[in-house]
């Protein structure tokens, strides 16, 4: 199993784009699976630059409605609308007949469900802006994916753990810390060490503060992440 950061605002890989947003590629499960689709047309730019050519993908999983995690998602369809796509059920109607239209499959996510072997949806999460986040689970433990993690990433990890019981071995995506003060953001750390979470890649909207509180706490556990960064396995202890 690996995970290419396909698109991200932090910069990792250089040749490669960064903007607002985020997407995930993760391969080697069940089905190939595109994982939010960044703010737009950089995203196919970005898959060309890494060699993922977009037939390969199976399904497109969006984490939330805000476009710079669905802005891609037209011009990926164009290349390859043979997926189908998981998206919140409360998405707007129009969003879900534009996916249909590009004759894409379309599942909406409500309660936690599983997307192949091996993966899961958290099911639409949060009271203001509904959000799923990704479980991939792996021999070393779980591996959990956010978008902007809107419904507080303590909360994303927690509904995580009690879907699939299993160790916590990775958390990554945007943590949605932007704003948030150290006092704040050291309790999230208290909360995931309480957790049991492994490693930690904060990216997106994570920002600076808590990437750099992250790794202080985390030390080798910590993974820089940014557009063009690849994970597997191997890479996580
Ligand atoms: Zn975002
Ligand atoms: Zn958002």
């Amino acid at each position: 199993m690996s995970i290419t950061v396909t698109y991200d605002n932090n910069a990792y890989e250089q040749g490669l784009e960064t903007a607002w947003g985020f997407s995930a590629f993760i391969a080697g499960t069940e089905k190939t699976i595109l994982f939010d689709t960044g703010g737009g047309r950089s995203l196919l730019d970005n898959m060309e630059k890494l060699a993922i050519e977009p037939d390969r993908i199976d399904v497109v999983v969006l984490s939330h409605i805000h476009g710079d995690h669905t802005g891609g998602l037209s011009s990926f369809l164009e290349k390859n609308s043979n997926v189908t796509v998981y998206l919140p059920v409360s998405f707007p109607r129009k969003f879900k007949d534009t996916v249909r239209d590009h004759g894409a499959g379309i599942i909406e996510v409500e309660e936690s469900l599983q997307i192949c072997e091996n993966v899961y949806s958290t099911g639409q999460l949060g009271r203001l802006i509904k959000e799923q986040s990704l479980i991939i689970r792996t021999g070393k433990g779980l591996v959990v994916i956010t978008g902007c993690a809107h419904p507080g990433i303590v909360s994303v990890v927690n509904t995580a753990k009690d879907l699939i019981k299993d160790d916590i071995l990775l958390v990554m995506g945007g943590f949605h810390l932007e704003r948030a003060s150290k006092g704040r953001i050291e309790k999230i750390i208290s909360a995931f060490k309480q957790l049991g979470v492994r490693c930690v890649g904060p990216c997106h909207c994570s920002g600076h503060k808590a990437r750099s509180l992250f790794e202080k706490h985390f030390g080798s556990s910590y993974i820089n992440i940014g557009a063009g960064k690849v994970i597997t396995l191997a890479d996580l202890q």
